[in-house]
Formats: C-alpha cells, structure tokens, sequence
C-alpha cells in the first residue's frame, strides 16, 4: 500500500486534509532545473548561484550572469523561484570572491559577510538576477546565505528591494539567526532553513568531516528545537519559513516539518515525489503529533523511532 501511495503524487504539495506544504526543487544548473520540473516540483526554493561560476577566473558579466539565470530560471514561468546569492565558502571557493586563507574558513567571511566588503558584487548580481526574471516569467525571490543578524538580513532586504526585486528573504544557516527568527522575519519577506549548516554549526561539526557526521544527522532533537523557534515564527508573523537543507529530502522528517510549522520543503530532485507522496498521507494534526513526540527525546534514534508509522 506504502508503494501504490508514493506512486501517486498529484505535484500540489498539501497534507491529507488540505494544509499547504509546497514542494520545490534545489537546482544549480539548466539541466538541474529541467529535471525538477519534469519531476513535478511546484518552482524552485534554492538555486545554488555559485554553482554556475566555481570554474570562473573572473566576475562574470551581468549580461552573462543574466544569461546564465535566465536558462535556469525558464522552466518554471509563471512559478516561484528562490535564487540565492553567492555563496562562496570553503567548501564552494570562487577565484574571484574568496578571500585570503582563513585559519576556519567556515567561521570566516563567507557567504553574505563577502557582500559587505564588496557590494558591487552583490550589486551587479542583482541586476542581473531583476534581468532573468524579466526574460524568464518565472516568480522570482532573491535570499542571502550565511546571515547571522537581524542588521544582516534588514542590509541584504533594502538592497534587494532597491534593485527592483520583489521579494527578500535570507537562510537560517547559522543557530543566532534561528534565535532571532521572529526578528529576522519581521525585517524581510520570508526565509528558507540550510539545515546542512545549521547542524554543522549548532554541533561545531565539520559538515565535510566523516568523523563527526553523526551530529551532523538531521534528526538530532536539538537541531529540530531550533528549527520549531523558526516554525513559530512563521506561525507568528504570517511569513514563509521553508527548508532547503537535506532534512527536506526524509520523506517521514519532512512530516515533521511540517508539523513545526515550516511552509515549504525544497530538495534535490530524486526526492520529491516521494516527499509530495507522504505529506499527502498524513494530516496537519498527525505531523503536529509526531513533531511533538520527536520534540521530547533525547537523541536521533529515538527521535526516528518516535515518528515512525
Ligand atoms: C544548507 O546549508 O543547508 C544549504 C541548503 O546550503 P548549502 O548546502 O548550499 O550550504
Ligand atoms: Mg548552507
């Protein structure tokens, strides 16, 4: 029975009694984005921008980048699509962004934190970002990575606003942003939850680091207490508050989200149909209960168990 109910999805992502959870795609390139779509995915809730340029010697044009943006953002006309900005990292360098070594580059200026040295990068991106959505038809948000601050986020909005995008939003990737959800919230228009970064930065865990991928699991009762602050914020504020992490990807997790109030689950495409399929299997009332039973364990194994059918 479990089998005939992943099988049919019917591409609107809600529970069984209607509550909207939507299902997106997290895409980095044309072919990336093509796929989400043929997979059924409702628009696009992360485009890794800084996966178009990790080969690039220069900054790339606006008329290239509004190029490279559009191809990504046309399959999904008329829809929604979260284009974040540069995300230059450790574990993402772009010759023309990263700074000089850092003694933790995962603590260092990463992220949004590069935009505030250089704003004419994140400038001209967005420029180019307004031009894609004007050749593409699709809804397009822009959302700033690695935002630890209400200041951060408040920065980053009036930017995006003042280039004639119309909605802002920033990633919860870092646990100060999460404890000021609601703050943040109020200061722009929605925001979207890296889950991969959140637990790397919560468990002080290297995300690229075997030996610690054990705290790196997104069941881990401490990482969901943050992201429920982040479910009531929403709740709280009227405003969307989505994951775009690899927690979104667990069909019975994404449940749990769910019933912590968080509005959109955004995955790589293998995922989605699966996801779509168990939310429409479950109420909001049932995910609300297995949200709190997962709540109140003490470790992820529990937490799975507390949430199984
Ligand atoms: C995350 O941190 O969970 C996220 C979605 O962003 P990235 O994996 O690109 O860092
Ligand atoms: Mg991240």
């Amino acid at each position: 029975a479990a089998v005939a109910q992943l099988a049919d999805w019917n591409g609107t992502g809600a529970t069984a009694d209607g509550h909207r959870v939507k299902v997106y795609g997290n895409v980095g390139s044309p072919a990336d984005a093509q796929a989400a779509a043929d997979a059924g995915a409702e628009g696009v809730g992360l485009f890794r921008t800084e996966f178009c340029y990790l080969d690039a010697a220069d900054e790339p044009t606006v008329a290239d980048q509004r190029a490279a943006y559009t191809a990504v953002l046309s399959p999904f006309r008329g829809k929604p699509v979260i284009v974040r900005t540069l995300d230059a990292g450790a574990d993402k360098p772009l010759a023309f962004l990263s700074p000089e070594a850092e003694p933790n580059p995962a603590l260092g200026v990463r992220g949004l934190r590069v935009a505030f040295d250089r704003p004419e990068v994140l400038g001209r991106q967005l420029e180019a970002i307004a031009g894609a959505a004007e050749d593409s038809g699709a809804e397009v948000s822009v959302m700033a990575p690695m935002v630890a601050t209400v200041e951060e986020a408040a920065w980053f909005a009036e930017r995006v606003r003042a280039a004639g995008i119309a909605r802002a939003g920033v990633m919860i990737e870092i646990p100060a942003a999460a404890l000021s959800a609601r703050e943040i919230l109020e200061a722009v228009d929605f925001v979207s939850v890296g889950t991969n970064d959140l637990a790397q930065y919560t468990f002080a865990a290297d995300r690229q680091l075997g030996a610690v991928a054990k705290l790196n699991d997104p069941w881990q009762p401490a990482l969901l207490r943050l992201l429920k602050l982040i479910g009531d914020a929403a709740k709280a504020t009227g405003k969307p508050a989505g994951v775009c992490g690899e927690a979104a990807a667990d069909p019975r997790l994404a449940l749990v989200l769910a019933g912590l109030g968080l509005t959109s689950l955004s995955m790589n495409v293998p995922a989605i149909r699966a996801v779509g399929a168990s939310l429409a299997a479950a109420t909001l009332a049932e995910c609300e209960a297995l949200a709190e039973a997962t709540l109140a364990t003490s470790n992820p194994t529990a937490a799975r168990t507390a949430a199984r059918p």
